[in-house]
């Protein structure tokens, strides 16, 4: 069986690690001749809006599913004339667009970040004077690590903003002074089975995540439940089919949603080591139709992001219970290279194992002790 996946990056690439042992077999869509599955797939690269190639590209396929959210949604419907594809082109149009989405949330009753939408070219001062200072701007559409993205403290920045301000539509957000983000992934089989994982804890730098603790340490179970609860009506609501990821900021003992994404995702990198059933296989098994595996956790993880440089292997796996993942990527500031999942029995050990880890891990960037958001617009003059 031959399953079709649009984008070829690392949560490509391990998604079809887990699918070789299921005996499914792969082929991938990316524009980039860089796109990492080239190690272990066959590829075509072309661009995602080339229906030629995708009709070509069907041929012979399961069905189609994707790894990355900014495949045009004309060009996964066109894909549908001839393979199925899950998940859903509706799951696809609702995560592309900051504003559909919240709009979603709010449907389902899911409590989201206080928010306002400009037309393009809008006068943003009276607009911020509702949400108040500060406040998180953000393109509605493409952003992703970060990009198009900023945060404006108080109206002193307004004049660099609207220099530096893209002429697209966008979404205003008010700042969440947040305790702590946390994400849920959870999986709906064809069936309509659903299964979902721990609240993971993450911690992000420019935008970026960084590390992920999961279990999220100290969480109540009221938030679990209400994580579960925002998960199943999603799934439920968009007949949805695959693993989504929502991300939350949790606050005043509160989760509000920030965003949901359509697909496997980096905060559950943990689970191929620390879950009984990994993401990507359970994504594979709902795709494909098969039972959905258990998503209770081994042990306490935590996954640490390799950005823009990497570390020594040696100096990775002298540690025990880490797992290094390299994604055949070359080096670049701001690159997803790899990451290490550092797995134990529990939180106790799992502390004195991140504490063996190279003293490069110790920088600010990861996480292991500080975190910061987004990029700050400077005040004019
Ligand atoms: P996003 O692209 O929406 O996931 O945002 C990236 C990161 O920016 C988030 O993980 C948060 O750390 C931060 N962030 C985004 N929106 C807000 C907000 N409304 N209030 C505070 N921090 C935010």
């Amino acid at each position: 069986m031959i399953i079709g996946i649009l984008g070829g990056g690392q949560l490509g690439y391990m998604l079809a690690l887990a699918g070789y042992p299921l005996g499914l077999h792969f082929r991938f869509l990316d524009p980039s001749p860089e796109a990492p599955v080239g190690r272990i797939a066959a590829r075509v690269t072309v661009p995602f809006d080339d229906r030629r190639a995708l009709e070509k590209f069907a041929g012979g396929l399961e069905l189609v599913t994707y790894e990355f959210e900014n495949v045009p949604v004309e060009s996964a419907r066109f894909l549908e004339k001839f393979v199925p594809v899950r998940p859903s082109t509706v799951a696809l149009e609702v995560a592309q667009d900051r504003l559909t989405e919240k709009q979603l949330f709010q449907k389902l009753g899911i409590p989201t970040t206080e928010y306002v939408t400009p037309k393009v070219g809008e006068e943003l001062e009276p607009l911020l004077k509702k949400l108040g200072y500060p406040v998180m701007i953000k393109t509605r559409r493409l952003g992703y690590d970060g990009k198009g993205q900023w945060i404006l403290r108080n109206a002193d920045g307004m004049a660099a903003a609207r220099e530096e301000l893209p002429k697209v539509p966008l979404i205003l957000e008010r700042f969440v002074p947040f305790t702590r983000e946390l994400s849920v992934l959870a999986a709906r089989s064809r069936s309509g089975e659903v299964a979902i994982y721990p609240l993971v804890e993450n911690h992000h730098r420019e935008g970026i995540l960084r590390l992920s603790l999961a279990p999220a340490p100290n969480l109540s179970p009221a938030v679990q439940k209400a994580a579960e609860e925002a998960a199943r009506s999603l799934l439920e609501e968009l007949k949805y089919v695959g693993v989504m990821a929502i991300e939350f900021f949790e606050h005043e003992g509160q989760l509000l949603a920030n965003e949901m994404a359509p697909r496997v995702h980096n905060s559950g990198h943990w689970t191929i080591e620390g879950a009984v059933t990994s993401q990507f296989e359970n994504h594979l098994r709902a795709v494909v139709g098969l039972p959905l595996g258990s998503t209770a956790p081994i042990g306490c993880s935590a996954m640490v992001n390799l950005i823009g440089e990497l570390p020594e292997t040696k100096d990775v796996l002298r540690v025990t219970g880490a797992h290094l993942h390299l994604y055949g990527k070359t080096e670049r500031p701001g690159r997803k290279l790899g990451h290490v999942t550092v797995h134990a029995a529990d939180a106790e050990n799992l502390s004195a194992r991140i504490a063996e880890l190279p003293a490069s891990f110790r920088r600010p960037e990861f996480c292991l002790g500080e975190q910061t958001r987004g990029r700050v617009i400077a005040p004019a003059g």
